[in-house]
């Protein structure tokens, strides 16, 4: 890395980036591109002389950005929000900028040792109410401890394979097929997936049906006589996935009354909480935690709402050697003192893969640049801009709101109802919102995803960036309204 050229070409994409930032709210939020435009427009190898930062960058303008879904825009409220900050951003620059391979604390100590800093900050600022139960169990001084995956799916993997080896070093290996884990219908997609990567039988994977009745949450009694019957046909039960914040609506499985049905079969209990976690660091919301201790391990993404840039999923697991002991790695080329000294922590056993990022640095520049109030200022906004689209929609006799919301995202529909008085039946209901979402979209002006549960389609509106206001909230709903009223007046033949 020569310094000059690093400066230099630095300041320009730094400078490109605070434009985008400047003018985001011009470019339509979601993507106009139609499949294949990149691979159309751009040459088909590699170029045989170097080229000029400013002409890649121009390139980037013209080429990229077209191709680009404005994820932080504030007309944003897609999927669960992507939010990033400044601190997190400077954070990855100086990640980049060291550019070091943590696997263990001897490739490059601060690595590790912040990751540990961080994460036991973390630990204290979920704990409220229930402080010290929580810190009892998760923290390395515990015999517990956390630790920065990617993502999710990483987390379930890891989670998984430990709890699979523990049970078949006792059951013995010929049992694997036997394993059952049981998660919920609402349960993210990447749990099945990480089951099956973890070698469980896919009849396994059991799901318990959940109900409008019950708001879509994970009945205890359900889980119970599911393994109750499972036991019987001769599976053996190893590991629960509970969800706080669900994806589709971010509903909100009891984790008390779970942990103790799965703690009587000696199941691990892995809490997700991916989205709504974050929301935790608020006294007002911590209770949604309540139970947590009884758990196994718990993760949640600080790149979905903690203002940290992708990819950073925070775990914690209340006994490390489950995790160290299925994942762990004892090549010659990594043997050191410290290792054999049992005094550091090399987190190359809790993870996938060896190399790995100095992901601590964003995390810790977050958390000092917002400190904690700051964090919790913006979750507050974001969930009060929420109940404030909330309120809207529910002022109108048209819409009707799908299910309680507790944190930032509403999720919402034209009720049939007042669909069936222009359509012939009340079965269209679905096909008009999917219609309704689809020319919200089209305009380029804001971006919200949907989801079907129960039969029902639904929009889901998630606030979340950092720089939406509620003149955004106003305007997408404003837009809403526009679009149904034309579609309602104009009904299909
Ligand atoms: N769990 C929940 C509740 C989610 O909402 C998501 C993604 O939105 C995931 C897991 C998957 O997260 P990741 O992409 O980090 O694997």
């Amino acid at each position: 890395l020569d310094p000059v050229e690093f400066r230099r070409n630095g300041h320009m994409v730094i400078d490109f980036l605070a434009d985008y930032y400047q003018n985001i709210q011009n470019y339509p939020v979601k993507s106009q591109a139609k499949p294949g435009f990149l691979l159309e427009s751009l040459p088909d190898c590699a170029p045989l002389h170097p080229e000029s930062i400013e002409t890649i960058i121009n390139d980037v303008q013209r080429d990229i950005i077209p191709g680009i879904t404005h994820w932080q825009s504030p007309n944003f409220f897609a999927y669960f929000a992507s939010s990033g900050s400044t601190a997190s951003f400077l954070g990855e620059m100086l990640i980049n900028g060291f550019n070091v391979v943590g696997f263990n604390w001897e490739s490059s100590p601060a690595a590790t040792e912040l990751e540990m800093i961080v994460m036991e900050w973390l630990l204290k600022l979920l704990q409220l109410p229930n402080f010290d139960e929580f810190i009892k169990f998760f923290s390395f001084s515990n015999g517990g401890g956390g630790v920065l995956h990617g993502t999710t799916c990483e987390a379930f993997i890891c989670t998984l394979h430990a709890a699979r080896e523990s049970i078949l070093d006792h059951i013995g290996r010929e049992n694997a097929r036997k394993l059952a884990v049981y998660c919920s219908d609402q349960t993210h997609f990447s749990f099945q997936k990480s089951a099956k990567i973890v070698g469980i039988n896919p009849k396994n994977i059991r799901q318990v049906s959940t109900s409008r009745s019950s708001n879509f949450k994970l009945s205890p009694r359900l889980l119970d006589e599911m393994i109750k019957k499972d036991i019987e046909s001769g599976l053996v039960p190893v590991y629960l996935c509970v969800t706080v914040g669900t994806t589709s609506m971010a509903m909100v499985d009891p984790v008390g009354p779970l942990s103790d049905v799965s703690s009587a079969y000696n199941m691990w209990v892995h809490v997700d909480a991916a989205y709504a976690g974050t929301a935790c660091i608020c006294p007002e919301f911590r209770h949604f935690l309540n139970g947590v201790e009884g758990a196994s391990s718990f993760s949640f993404n600080a790149h979905k709402w903690m203002l940290t840039n992708q990819s950073c999923c925070c775990l914690w697991v209340k006994d490390k050697s489950a995790l160290t002991k299925s994942l762990s790695t004892n090549s010659e080329y990594l043997k050191n003192q410290a290792t054999e000294s049992g005094q550091v922590v090399d987190y190359k056993d809790w993870q996938i893969v060896l190399s790995r990022r100095f992901q601590a640095l964003k995390l810790w520049m977050v958390l000092r640049s917002y400190g904690a109030n700051g964090l919790r200022e913006v979750i507050r906004k974001h969930v009060n801009l929420a109940k404030d689209f909330q309120m809207l929609v529910s002022a109108d006799k048209r819409f009707e709101i799908i299910v309680p919301r507790y944190f930032s995202m509403v999720c919402f529909r034209v009720s049939p109802e007042v669909i069936g008085q222009c359509y012939d039946t009340e079965h269209e209901a679905n096909e008009f919102n999917q219609k309704l979402l689809q020319s919200v979209n089209a305009t380029g002006c804001v971006y919200m995803t949907h989801s079907i549960v129960g039969g029902v389609y639904f929009i889901r509106f998630v606030v979340g960036a950092t720089l939406t206001e509620d003149r955004h909230v106003i305007m997408a709903w404003k837009l809403i309204c526009d679009q149904a009223t034309s579609m309602l007046c104009t009904p299909t033949p």
